[in-house]
């Protein structure tokens, strides 16, 4: 309605204007050498209005051929990058469906069309990193991490890469890249966790206890920062700081108890904290290990027994306290004594297991051999552990070669 209203609006001024030229009255005369042009004033307008039109159509041809190298360059830029962004997006989804083969395929492609884009370099990074191919993996990170905007991509490629893959020592994360990585996503947790994971693989225990979120994984580090400790009273302040963290892990309790008797001065009142810390860790979570460090300077059967009974009495529902009096017994020849806790001492613990896997590990560690949670040692019984091959081969012991970090 409103296009057919602007129509004949349009129409009737076009036909006043023509209305009005055409009854202009008097002659225009051009007169160029001998040649003279006359004409009345309306078709003289006619003329002129026609030699615009004409002039405005050949400007017109003279640009559509000059520009069309140029556009024609621009139409094969823009299509190269469709076919860069579709086969990067086809190698993404590869990747995610575990078709490596077909990921390399797509990458490769997406690099030869679109070397420079964010998301070819992620997929050629991950596809190499994928393959094993370490240097191919670090060289397309790398050069994604200095992008201005997506630069945090290269990182997470660059630190998943040299935290989950055992690379041979020649390309290790350095700080400055550490900082650098911050630097592109100052708020990620993801970040925090990674630069935990390869502070803890480095050996710097009391970084990765600083960086860690989570209370068992705090504890888990604290600890190993403690038994590292180069003075004792740093050994002490850690331990406590693993208790205060986990104090449901006999682990932290016993820690705290070595790091006192570890220190010197005044030598006493460390002896009476390490006795206390023991106390309380078989009050909170008792563990052989606690028992054994109580007892350890006691030599005689029937003092241990004795020993061993007040320490029960923190815990005496606890299957430890049961397992702890039957053998203290059973060893001072008090058998009635020993029989009397065997039944309960039955559900005592008898490995560490990985809350998050469920490997069963022999000796304490901060991280689990299988799947490398940190902290997620739980002491537990398990069920039957001779039971069958099956069990015997999902037993990982602690002197197996750890993988140091998860997935991500
Ligand atoms: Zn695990």
């Amino acid at each position: 309605m409103l296009r057919a209203f602007r129509f004949a609006l349009l129409t009737i001024v076009v036909l006043v204007v023509v209305w009005y030229v055409a009854t202009l009255p008097g002659e225009v005369q051009i007169v160029i050498g001998e040649t003279e042009i006359k004409a009345t004033t309306p078709v003289a307008v006619f003329c002129l209005v026609a030699l615009d039109i004409f002039l405005l159509v050949i400007i017109g041809v003279i640009r559509f051929f000059w520009q069309t190298p140029g556009r024609v360059a621009a139409r094969r830029a823009a299509r190269r990058r469709d076919a860069g962004v579709h086969a990067a997006v086809r190698a993404l989804a590869a990747l995610a469906a575990g078709d490596l083969k077909s990921a390399s395929e797509h990458a490769r492609i997406a690099q030869r069309h679109t070397p420079d884009e964010p998301l070819s370099l992620y997929v050629a990074g991950e596809a190499a990193r994928q393959a094993g191919d370490h240097r191919a993996a670090d060289s397309h990170f790398s050069t994604l991490a200095t992008h201005k905007e997506v630069g945090f991509l290269g990182w997470h490629g660059l630190l998943s890469h040299h935290a989950n893959d055992a690379l041979d020592g020649s390309s290790a994360v350095t700080a400055a890249d550490l900082r650098a990585a911050v630097s592109s996503y100052p708020t990620s947790a993801w970040l925090r966790n990674q630069r935990m994971r390869i502070a803890a693989s480095q050996g710097d225990y009391a970084q990765a206890a600083r960086l860690a979120d989570n209370r068992a994984e705090r504890a888990a580090l604290a600890i190993m920062a403690s038994r590292d400790a180069q003075r004792a009273n740093l050994a002490v302040d850690w331990a406590r700081h693993a208790v205060r963290a986990n104090p449901e892990s006999a682990v932290t309790w016993l820690q705290l108890a070595l790091a006192h008797q570890r220190a010197q001065w005044p030598q006493a009142w460390h002896r009476h904290r390490a006795r206390i810390a023991l106390r309380n860790g078989w009050k909170l979570a008792p563990h052989p290990d606690i028992a054994s460090a109580f007892l350890k300077d006691i030599d005689a059967p029937l003092d241990r027994a004795r020993a061993a009974q007040s320490l029960a009495a923190l815990n005496p529902n606890s299957p430890e306290s049961a397992k702890l009096l039957a053998e203290t017994a059973h060893a001072a020849q008090l058998e009635g004594e020993s029989r009397r806790h065997a039944a309960a001492a039955q559900a005592a613990g008898t490995e560490w297991i990985c809350s998050s896997c469920e490997a069963e590990v022999r000796d304490w560690r901060y991280d689990c051999p299988r799947c490398g949670a940190i902290g997620a040692l739980v002491w537990s019984r398990t069920e039957d552990i001779n039971a069958t091959e099956t069990a015997a081969a999902a037993h990982v012991h602690s002197q197996q070669t750890p993988k140091i970090l998860a997935p991500p």
